[in-house]
């Protein structure tokens, strides 16, 4: 028994060690096997990145780790383990870093200035632009046409969530002159795109850290970064279920509604704009959620949202066979306060979605998608963005 507690005691002090050599600031990705797993998801929501080779990865804060440590839980440190295979393209790879972004919209915009215009609508902490690519005829003008809004990378390390609107833009552009249909779309209604709004989170998701969340405020006790999915203004911080007060906690929602200059920009651009419909893109679950999110009982949109999202998930099933479920936030998949698609509806009684991209489980690849994934996830996703601009121009009428 003595011995036994020794080796307890060692592999503490050893854990303790790594705890405070190895942090890549708050977050440490951990180690463990399917029966430590079960016990502690039977405790509640846990951060899983993915499986490899029997075993979870799993990221955990360090109030985290020190309940684990205090519980005797058995779990290893896994720094470095997890890293993706090197990309052709660099780091990054095929993934748009914030540069590479803002040299494709600047190029888009050169290549359709008729129907494209770059927009700057707000600067992140760290002063990098977030920009709104706006796609419609007489772009330069503010015409009595339907407004719809996407937005990609309110989460660091979901990189298709950047691709996928991006790609939407490309595609309404390339294919004006020769798409009827699209040409109709696009002369019939104002599309915004942001396909990144969390650029310093993105940027250090590439450099530094690849499972960073949040954005990179400093939260000035050694924590950094809001999450600016639970940081907007309508029911915010409803319950400490649906996001955390917590400044170390992955849900961290900040210290009031829109303290966030990136969510700030959003407000403004909502308070301009008469938007039809909104559009947020996550990864990985494969599914599309609706509001709300704050609670489980139905929003009063909730016959609307049901039938636009069957048919979104009916579209992006014709492409490729890959169902997305769809359902509400709260009551299909977890509660989350603050949320995006709760403003969007809670604030302004427009329809919203949060589509969670594929991978449909971290055993499939979680966060990481291959570079070979973009497109194809890009073609599924298509009909049903379309989709989505065509309601708000029939509804507009
Ligand atoms: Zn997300």
């Amino acid at each position: 028994m003595r011995k036994f507690l020794t080796i307890i005691i060692i592999v503490c002090v050893i854990n303790l060690i790594n705890l405070f050599a190895q942090a890549p600031e708050d977050f440490y990705i951990i180690r463990m096997d399917e029966s430590t797993l079960r016990s502690l998801i039977t405790k509640g929501k846990v951060d899983i990145l993915m499986k490899k080779n029997g075993k979870y990865y799993l990221l955990v804060d360090r109030t985290e780790v020190r309940r684990f440590l205090r519980k005797g839980l058995r779990f290893e440190f896994a720094e470095n383990e997890l890293l993706p295979p090197v990309s052709k393209h660099g780091l990054n790879g095929a993934y748009h870093s914030y540069s590479e972004l803002e040299r494709d919209l600047i190029d888009l915009e050169k290549s359709y200035p008729e129907i494209a215009k770059v927009f700057d609508i707000g600067d992140s902490w760290e002063n990098r632009n977030i920009y709104a690519i706006k796609i419609s005829d007489n772009v330069e003008y503010d015409e009595d046409e339907a407004e719809v809004f996407f937005v990609g990378c309110h989460h660091a390390r979901e990189w298709i969530s950047v691709e996928i609107p991006y790609l939407l833009a490309h595609y309404l552009l390339l294919n004006y002159t020769q798409d009827s249909k699209i040409k109709w779309i696009v002369d019939n209604s104002e599309i915004w795109i942001v396909p990144m709004l969390n650029p310093d989170g993105l940027e250090y998701s590439i450099t530094t850290f690849r499972y960073w969340r949040k954005n990179r405020r400093d939260n000035g006790n050694g924590s950094y970064g809001v999450d600016l999915n639970r940081n907007y203004g309508y029911m915010w911080g409803y319950d400490n279920i649906g996001s955390s007060p917590n400044t170390f906690s992955q849900t961290y929602r900040g210290p009031y509604p829109f303290s966030e200059p990136e969510t700030q920009a959003i407000k403004n651009l909502f308070e301009q704009k008469n938007f039809k419909v909104a559009v947020s893109y996550h990864s990985y679950s494969q599914i599309i959620l609706y509001p709300w999110g704050y609670k489980k009982e139905p929003s009063p949109l909730n016959d609307l949202l049901e039938e636009l999202s069957s048919k979104m998930s009916e579209l992006i099933y014709q492409v490729k066979g890959n169902l997305y479920e769809f359902g509400q936030g709260g009551s299909f998949l977890y509660l989350t306060n603050g949320d995006a698609t709760d403003w969007f509806l809670g604030t302004f009684n427009i329809p919203a979605f949060t589509i969670e991209l594929p991978p449909v489980d971290f055993i499939s690849g979680g966060f990481f998608n291959s570079e070979e994934d973009i497109i194809p996830i890009f073609e599924e996703n298509l009909p049903a963005a379309l989709y989505l601009i065509e309601w708000a121009i029939i509804t507009n009428n």
